[in-house]
């Protein structure tokens, strides 16, 4: 039989590298497999590549590059002996222990291979849901986010007007942070009903500085590559009438999904797809011996800090269960 693995991480977003860091220094010598590449849900890294400033991580003054930031995770938890496999996984087995795990790089050509692990840390993130235009990608870190949390306060959005779409509990929160900068906030929304909780809908629609769109949906980013975003086309679904609204930002926010779709089957997920956690504030899933952290198991707080503080979590928790399991 092949050689079994003490601890293998899927994800190398800051969960993974963080439960990396952690694994490492507990001796269990961390099996990382980061991603192939291939595409964007397969990015080493995670959604961190794509975030030019992160300004809200504690310990940079200044902020950091997000593709920085991930480097320097990475060589963290290498110099701690982690091992990286740039590789994506496609199907997980964790009925049976030694549980297996199935990658491939499609990158490299590199044909599936089977791996065996005696715990597995979940770390793969979540994407977030954009509209799927083609000028929603041009402008992408040129004034398009998916992130006000991440992106409001960079100089771009400071006293212009800028655009949310989306009318969930996250618009609406997006919409009221962006007021702290922004000039004024359009929530475009395609319907006239808001889906947000009532207290925070209020909250959104009472403050002064917040512009509801009703009925309309986002054709299109207008823009340039010296300013990037300059405006979005709108069209009511109603009367079919075509507005462009000048603004410096478009801000989707229309949900997110979190990448557990190999999972299915084999780890219980809750209705929207994160994976669920047996207890609050632990990590263990309802397979013992896999554990998970960051964005795959938060729909709630989704910030590079909250996930490190799930790997951390997660790689605490492996190391415990796996002592009491007599694995060495
Ligand atoms: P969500 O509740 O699923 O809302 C998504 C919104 O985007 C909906 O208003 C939806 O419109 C709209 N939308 C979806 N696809 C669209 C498209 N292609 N074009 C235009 N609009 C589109 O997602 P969320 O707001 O991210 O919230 C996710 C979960 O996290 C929820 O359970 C929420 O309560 C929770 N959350 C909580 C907080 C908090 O408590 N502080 C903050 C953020 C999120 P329709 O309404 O027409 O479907």
């Amino acid at each position: 039989m092949s050689n079994i693995e003490k601890t293998v991480i899927i994800g190398s977003g800051p969960a993974g590298w963080t439960a990396a860091i952690y694994a490492a220094r507990a001796n269990l010598q961390p099996l990382v497999i980061a991603g192939d590449g291939v595409s964007r849900e397969r990015m080493p890294g995670g959604q961190l590549m794509f975030t030019t400033e992160v300004e809200n991580y504690p310990g940079f003054v200044d902020g950091i590059d997000g593709q920085k930031m991930m480097a320097t995770l990475q060589k963290q938890a290498e110099r701690f002996g982690t091992r990286v496999l740039a590789s994506f996984v496609t199907r997980v087995d964790v009925k049976t222990r030694p549980f297996k795990i199935w990658h491939i790089n499609d990158l490299s050509g590199q044909p599936e291979a089977l791996l065996l692990a005696h715990s597995l840390l979940v770390c793969t993130g979540a994407k977030a849901n954009y509209l799927g235009l083609e000028s929603e990608r041009r402008f992408e870190n040129q004034g398009v986010s998916a992130c006000a949390v991440c992106d409001g306060a960079l100089p771009r959005f400071r006293d212009v007007p800028v655009v949310v779409v989306g009318g969930g509990d996250s618009a609406v929160e997006e919409a009221s942070y962006l007021t702290k900068f922004a000039k004024i906030v359009y929530l475009v929304h395609r319907r006239a009903e808001l889906r947000a909780s009532k207290i925070m809908a209020q909250r959104a629609l009472s403050n002064l500085k917040i512009k509801p769109i009703w009925n309309s949906i986002l054709e299109e980013v207008l823009g340039n590559d010296a300013d990037g975003v300059t405006g979005v086309r709108v069209k009511n679904v109603n009367t079919g009438y075509v507005d462009n609204i000048a603004c410096r930002g478009m801000f989707a926010a229309i949900g997110h999904t979190p990448n557990t779709s190999f999972l299915e089957g084999q780890v219980e997920l809750n209705e929207k797809g994160y994976i669920a956690l047996r207890d609050g504030f632990r990590t263990f899933t309802s397979v013992p011996g896999v554990f998970a952290g960051g964005d795959c198991a938060d729909s709630v707080y989704r910030q590079a800090i909250t996930a490190a503080g799930m790997g951390c979590k997660a790689a605490i928790d492996a190391e415990r269960w796996l002592a009491e399991e007599g694995i060495h």
